[in-house]
């Protein structure tokens, strides 16, 4: 059983892997075994890169704004240079934009999706083409619970990831017969700096929490078993699945 959950010798790339659910997901994969290319933007790498190490894997940090398409090849090339493949791919960067849609500003609504939506597709795009030549590969995106509800004042970020999902599901399909799983985690309501406005208003968190069957905000360390789960041989026969982690909000 554990052989199927093992990623020893497999290499990851994830994104905004210096904070929050990217950081866990990170560290979670190197606990299975991987060794890691991070990519970070504002925050430095180091404190995941050392918790990397501790655990005996080997981690390296690429540093790049991932909105900015130029950019990316070189994430995926490094990645290869240093590591010789690449097997695991995470979209996880990702920002939201809180304003009302009759305010909200075009080039907020652009900046949510270059980050959230546009980097998925061309990294996706990068690391796929290594994928099928090694004729084997996962790729994760984070969707959201707002890939499936139309949310409150965030009308880029909900397109973002009603896009993601939609994305998923195509590469999926394309890559499948070529040896590649692409599939998406949806977190629901975890306790993160994405959430901390939510949080900081006492009747939305409430609200919120009073919706969520398990009865608490979900913590980053939520993502690691389904991470696994996706980057390794157990979901071999998974494709284009947008897995919710969520607590149960999505079935109350
Ligand atoms: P977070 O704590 O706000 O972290 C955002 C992450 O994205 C950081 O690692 C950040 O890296 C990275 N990032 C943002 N803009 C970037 C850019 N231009 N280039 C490179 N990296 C960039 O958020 P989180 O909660 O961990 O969110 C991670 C993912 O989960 C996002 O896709 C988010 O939409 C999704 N999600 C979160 C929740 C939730 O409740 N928290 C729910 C559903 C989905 P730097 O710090 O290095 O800039």
């Amino acid at each position: 059983m554990k052989r199927l959950f093992d990623l020893t010798g497999k290499i990851a790339l994830v994104t905004g892997a210096g904070r929050g659910l990217g950081q866990a997901i990170a560290v979670g994969l190197a606990e299975a075994g991987a060794d890691a290319a991070l990519v970070t933007n504002r925050t430095p790498a180091e404190e995941t890169k050392r918790r990397i190490e501790s655990l005996g894997r080997q981690a390296m940090a690429l540093t790049a704004d991932v909105a900015d398409r130029s950019r990316l090849p070189e994430l995926v090339e490094r990645t290869v240079e240093r590591f010789g493949r690449i097997d695991i791919l995470v979209n996880n960067a990702g920002i939201i934009r809180r304003t009302p849609a009759a305010e909200h500003s075009y080039a907020d609504w652009q900046e949510v999706l270059d980050v959230n939506l546009n980097s998925v597709f061309v990294l996706s795009q990068l690391a796929g083409r290594r994928m099928i030549e090694q004729g084997a590969g996962k790729i994760i995106n984070i969707a959201s619970m707002l890939s499936f509800q139309g949310g409150i004042n965030v009308p880029g970020y909900t397109a973002s990831k009603h896009a993601v999902a939609g994305l998923t599901k195509a590469l999926a399909t394309e890559w499948a017969p070529k040896g590649i799983q692409v599939n998406a985690i949806a977190p629901g309501y975890m306790s993160t700096d994405n959430t901390e406005a939510l949080r900081a208003d006492e009747n939305r968190s409430r609200q919120i929490l009073e919706r969520i069957p398990a009865g608490r905000w979900g913590a980053d360390t939520d993502l690691v078993g389904p991470a696994v789960f996706l980057a390794s041989a157990a979901s071999d026969y998974m494709n284009g699945h947008v897995l919710c982690v969520d607590g149960g909000w999505m079935v109350r």
